[in-house]
């Protein structure tokens, strides 16, 4: 076998992971060498025969496990966007493994009992308030970890955390499964309707799968998507609605329902365990919220008004159908197609007139050139860099010509992802031992063409996610444990939520919005006709966005679940907010990946309306100022939340940026549902 680079130093640009030597069989040996130093530095921090001081314990700890965050790191990324076999099975053999090692360190006594001593004289310590900051967030993550569990518990704790690890990587899988396994084949005559972007996206969908047809439509959301906007074919609409929303939930080895019932379940005796009467109330107390209550009354505030607003759009899709002469009741796999026409009615706007301004080259670039206005970044592209995909490219991030980090951006849908759009990293900052600088990775799901094109919700989708890796980027802190993301979890999506706003300005759209074939920018007028159409579905997108995180929170708020029958407790919850017919949930459960592949969005799905409340909220700052660049604006943002990670509590970091906590208003009007 080659060197392992897992065991040296990398030598490549900014020690970049030098893709191209790394191989699936790596990451066993590498994962083996990783845990047993890990378990080695934690031994010696826990048995030191020294009393306890900051340094000999927290200290020791942020600085150990270095191998092992380099192939966790590595690891994760290649497992969600470019697996194959050989990954699936590490990944799955890795899971219990590494929960029972993480088991083992959050339930060590003797590591606890020396951070307990240091947390009770913390006062004494004379830590300036960063390293406070590390201190109280080490030892409330041993005591949610189970630190103070005893006997019996702490076992039963143990054996829980390592079997929803496994089930959390086996649920990814089985949607992985669901996805590479649905391809439709088209012919030519079943794309009546589909425009040229689209249709050039499905013939790279057939190449990209090896199929002798002509067209071919997959699961991925952008593929999905066009074909249920356009297709005049009702059947085919049908079809494909019904493959998309049906994955992990097909009669075959890769159903998620039990897996599901078997979560909540252990979910739920988790919490107990740690003293809190439901999985939510546990996963909330450190959070924003604080408590289910507190976030189910935010989404029950936008309910109300979006369900109302979603039956008049269901009442005018109906008229039009109707009028066609349609002799049916509107379902789910016809709304977007009478939207779109309907949206071509109201407002003269087609997405097949608008997608060609949106060249995914020239959307990157306006990502980059808000970043550099807002915050003094500079991107070049380098060639140098080892990458994991033909179709990956990596730029070197820098501020007034000094080194920031690598931005890695991985655009493109294939078999080997999966689905969605997310922010990672190859590596976090962190300045303590010596200044480290971050790897950020974005991963989408978008069609390839000559030149890729997004819809404007793509569009979005990108700046989102770039947001996001701002927060990675901008990362100015001292401890690993604080850095970047490493937020609470309804204030991690204000970072990312906040960007898309800068997408709708026309300053940006006029300079970056140009037309693939003429070079010609947006015209003024069709700006205007997006802005006017701008609220226009808002019902809809509200509706099923909510859908999805009330039933999250409701799974979670079981004292005692039981092993449930888990459709007809989706369907149950739907009843009880009365949720509209011909829409379904944005992420139902047997795919709902946020919520079951592990726990970053556990009973935490409403977190992206609580990030809103204060995304709306602070955009207003630069509207206040008339301009979406206010230097002193975009400086408080910088300071106080994208280069802050978690070095100070989050309504302070809020209120720091924006002189004031957030109103609720501003999300309201942003989505056209304000009385
Ligand atoms: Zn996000």
């Amino acid at each position: 076998m080659r060197a392992n680079p897992f065991f040296e130093e990398w030598q490549t640009p900014f020690a970049a992971p030098p893709f191209d030597r790394i191989a699936p069989e790596h990451f066993r040996p590498a994962y083996e060498r990783a845990l047993s130093d890990h378990a080695g530095e934690i031994a010696e921090i826990a048995n030191a025969e020294t009393a306890p001081t900051f340094e000999n314990t927290i200290l020791a700890l942020e600085d150990s496990g270095r191998l092992l965050a380099k192939v966790e790191l590595v690891f994760g990324n290649l497992a969600a966007s470019h697996t194959n076999e050989k990954i699936q099975e590490i990944e799955r053999d890795m899971a219990p493994i590494l929960a029972k090692h993480w088991n083992e360190i959050h339930l060590n006594a003797r590591l606890f009992k020396r951070i307990d001593t240091l947390m009770t004289a913390a006062p004494s310590l004379g830590l300036d308030n960063e390293s406070r900051r590390v201190l109280e967030r080490y030892h409330l993550d041993f005591v949610r970890a189970g630190a103070k569990l005893a006997g019996e518990k702490r076992a039963r704790y143990a054996a829980i955390i390592e079997e929803l690890a496994s089930l959390g990587t086996t649920f990814g899988q089985n949607v992985l499964a669901d996805e590479q396994a649905f391809v439709l084949p088209l012919k030519e005559s079943e794309l009546a309707g589909v425009p040229e972007f689209a249709r050039e996206a499905a013939a790279e969908t057939a190449k990209e799968r090896g199929l002798s047809a002509p067209f071919a439509v997959t699961t991925s959301r952008s593929s999905v998507e066009p074909i249920l906007q356009f297709a005049d074919n009702r059947e085919l609409r049908e079809k494909i609605f019904k493959a998309w929303t049906a994955r992990g939930d097909n009669a075959n080895p890769h159903n998620n329902g039990a897996l599901i019932a078997k979560m909540v379940k252990l979910r739920a005796e988790r919490a107990k365990l740690l003293g809190y009467p439901t999985f939510a109330d546990y996963k909330l107390a450190d959070t924003m919220a604080k408590t289910p209550q507190t976030a189910r009354a935010l989404l029950d505030k936008v309910w109300a008004p979006a369900k109302k607003r979603a039956q008049e759009e269901a009442k005018a899709l109906q008229d039009v159908i109707t009028e066609e002469g349609g002799n049916f009741e509107l379902a789910a796999w016809d709304w977007r197609y009478y939207t779109e026409k309907l949206r071509k009615a109201r407002y003269d706007l087609d997405e097949e007139e608008i997608k060609p301004y949106f060249q995914l080259e020239k959307m990157i670039a306006a990502a980059f050139d808000t970043a550099h206005r807002l915050f003094g970044l500079d991107f070049s592209e380098r060639k140098d860099i080892p990458l994991y995909h033909p179709d990956v490219r990596v730029w070197e991030v820098t501020r007034n010509g000094a080194h920031v980090g690598l931005f890695y951006g991985d655009y493109f849908a294939r078999a080997s992802k999966r689905g969605g759009a997310w922010m990672s990293s190859f590596r976090d900052q962190e300045n303590f031992v010596r200044p480290v600088t971050p790897l950020i990775v974005n991963t989408c799901n978008f069609p390839k063409g000559e030149p890729a094109l997004l819809s404007f919700d793509e569009a979005r989708t990108l700046f989102h996610e770039f947001g996001h890796g701002l927060h990675g980027l901008l990362s100015q802190v001292r401890y690993p444990r604080l850095s970047g993301t490493n937020v609470a979890q309804d204030f991690v999506e204000l970072p990312s939520q906040i960007f898309e706003h800068w997408l709708e300005e026309p300053q940006v759209l006029e300079k970056f919005a140009v037309h693939a074939e003429t070079g010609k920018p947006i015209p003024k007028s069709l700006i205007e006709k997006l802005n006017a159409a701008r609220n226009f579905n808002q019902g809809f997108a509200t509706v099923e966005f909510l859908a999805s995180a009330f039933v999250d929170l409701d799974y979670h708020a079981l004292e005692d679940p039981g092993m449930l029958d888990v459709s007809a407790f989706q369907e149950a919850s739907l009843a009880r907010i009365g949720m509209p017919k011909e829409i379904v949930m944005r992420h139902a459960s047997p795919h709902f990946l946020h919520v079951f592949t592990g726990d970053s969005y556990s009973a935490g799905y409403y977190s992206y309306m609580w990030s809103e409340v204060l995304d709306a909220d602070g955009f207003e700052a630069f509207k206040e100022k008339k301009d979406a660049f206010d230097p002193a604006t975009a400086k408080r943002l910088h300071d106080y939340v994208y280069s802050a990670g978690g070095t100070r509590d989050f309504a302070e970091a809020y209120r720091l940026f924006r002189g004031r906590d957030p109103s609720i208003e501003p999300l309201l009007e942003g989505r056209g549902l304000a009385a």
